[in-house]
């Protein structure tokens, strides 16, 4: 993992310090001894994580910190404030600054580096998913982003671990302003919990007579419905090796015994707005994907997709040796219907047309717009019977109901062609069986037209 690390401290013999243990550690290092070239270079390069002094002549850590959270630029930088001072009311401070951590002076070896090493992975994180929602800038995206960044609009739903009724007493009062609390003694039932619910937040409170708590951090981690959630660990002052276990583990962050009530809201409104902001990403990169697989006119499927997909199922059904059918259809005549209603006629009954495909088809089924007033559906685990049941049944929802015309409220009647076609033996290649389904279309054209014909096998 080569991460660059900006080490910002007035006092050179600091720099130094920090300079020398990452580097053996071989990360990156940048440095800078003021608040505003350490803006500068931020502003500039690539940092992925910030080692930040909090006193220093000019502007001060805590200033610098909000400057680099407000900027878009910088703002998915983590922060690391560094302080002499281990006041929980400075601590409360950079965490409104932003600030994603801190570090106390002496600096301690170990969870310096243990601590860079969680941001990097996180940040690592991000960054592959701000990437992947570059490509979606265009669409508004980054609009989306910002609106709400570093709010929170919604109540945040937080589960909390903890053995003890007491301490579970204090602590859902502490965050009773900024969350709902979902309490549990019980470590295995809480991880279903997890789970089964959308929460924002996982505290652990590693006060358990008989257990592990960083085996349930493990199998947050571990389980693919919780891995995103962040996890907050509470473990006493001087267990520092289990604190450094938790980070290794993917832990986002910890607080010590006794719990400060201010500290513990500032590290959770951290870690929520940290989480709301990736999942915000992680939607963004899913609906752009989705859009590019997407018809704009129909909402199924676009040829695209179907051109990836139909070799998944195609190939599926190979390897199990099942059976699998293919329909295309076509609609008779549309080229009236434009000439004699409008495009946008033409466009209500594209849609109503993919409206009644989604209705037949059933889930395993795959529909597609093909193109114009062409549609593909394919169907696994079905053989040519069944198929042509399927496809006279389609053919027949299309002709018994007429279409309605949003313009003027009069209705119309259509009909429509299909062809089927379904994988033997001698079937090679995805593209081969469309091909013979679209010959039977074509067979069906013209022979007159709204009829099923079977691709001789
Ligand atoms: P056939 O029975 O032989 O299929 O006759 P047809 O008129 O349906 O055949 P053709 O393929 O020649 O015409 C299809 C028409 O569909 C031509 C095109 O203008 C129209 N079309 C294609 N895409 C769209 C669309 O998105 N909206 C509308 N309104 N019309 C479309
Ligand atoms: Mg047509
Ligand atoms: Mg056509």
């Amino acid at each position: 993992m080569t991460a660059r690390i900006l080490v910002v401290d007035d006092i050179p013999a600091n720099v130094k310090l920090l300079e020398a243990r990452l580097l053996a550690e071989y990360f990156d290092v940048l440095t800078a001894d003021n608040g505003y070239a350490a803006l500068d270079l931020c502003e500039k390069t690539h940092v992925d994580v910030i080692l930040l002094d909090v006193m220093m002549p000019g502007i001060d850590g805590f200033e610098v910190c909000e400057r680099l959270k407000a900027n878009s630029r910088t703002s998915h930088i983590p922060v690391v404030m560094v302080t002499a001072l281990d006041q929980p009311s400075d601590r409360v401070r950079g965490l409104k600054a932003g600030a994603d951590d801190f570090l106390t002076k002496p600096v301690n070896d170990l969870q310096l580096i243990s601590r860079v090493k969680s941001l990097v992975r996180l940040k690592t994180l991000t960054d592959e998913l701000r990437i992947r929602t570059e490509a979606a800038r265009n669409m508004g995206v980054e609009d989306m982003l910002r609106t709400g960044d570093g709010r929170i609009d919604e109540i945040a739903q937080v589960l909390l671990v903890d053995g003890r009724a007491n301490s579970q007493e204090r602590i859902i009062k502490a965050l009773k302003p900024v969350a709902a609390v979902t309490a549990s003694s019980d470590p295995q039932a809480a991880l279903f919990e997890a789970a089964e619910n959308a929460f924002d937040l996982v505290i652990v409170n590693a006060n358990f007579d008989d257990y592990d708590p960083l085996r349930l951090c493990s199998q947050l981690r571990s389980l693919e419905r919780t891995r995103f959630i962040p996890i907050l660990l509470v473990t006493d002052s001087g267990d520092e090796p289990m604190i450094i276990r938790a980070l290794d583990l993917g832990v986002n962050d910890y607080l010590v015994r006794p719990i400060d009530p201010n500290e513990l809201v500032a590290r959770t409104l951290t870690q929520i707005r940290r989480k709301r902001y990736n999942d915000r990403l992680r939607t963004s990169v899913r609906e752009s994907i989705e859009l590019a697989v997407t018809d704009g006119l129909t909402g199924l499927h676009n040829r695209r997709y179907l051109d990836s997909h139909l070799k998944v199922l195609f190939n599926r059904a190979q390897a199990r040796g099942r059976p699998l059918s293919i329909c295309i259809t076509d609609i008779d005549r549309f080229k009236q219907v434009n000439d004699t209603y409008g495009h946008d006629a033409g466009d209500d009954v594209i849609r109503e047309f993919a409206t009644r495909i989604r209705s037949t088809v059933r889930g395993a089924d795959l529909a597609c717009r093909y193109g114009g007033e062409e549609f593909v559906v394919v169907m696994p685990d079905t053989a040519a019977d069944a198929a042509a049941l399927i496809a006279e049944r389609l053919r027949g929802m299309i002709e018994h109901r007429p279409f309605a015309l949003k313009a003027d409220g009069s209705f119309l009647d259509v009909t429509a062609s299909m062809g089927i076609a379904t994988l033997t033996p001698g079937t090679d290649t995805p593209e081969q069986l469309l091909k013979q389904a679209d010959r039977a279309l074509y067979q069906a054209k013209s022979a007159g037209r709204n009829r099923v014909v079977a691709a001789a096998a």
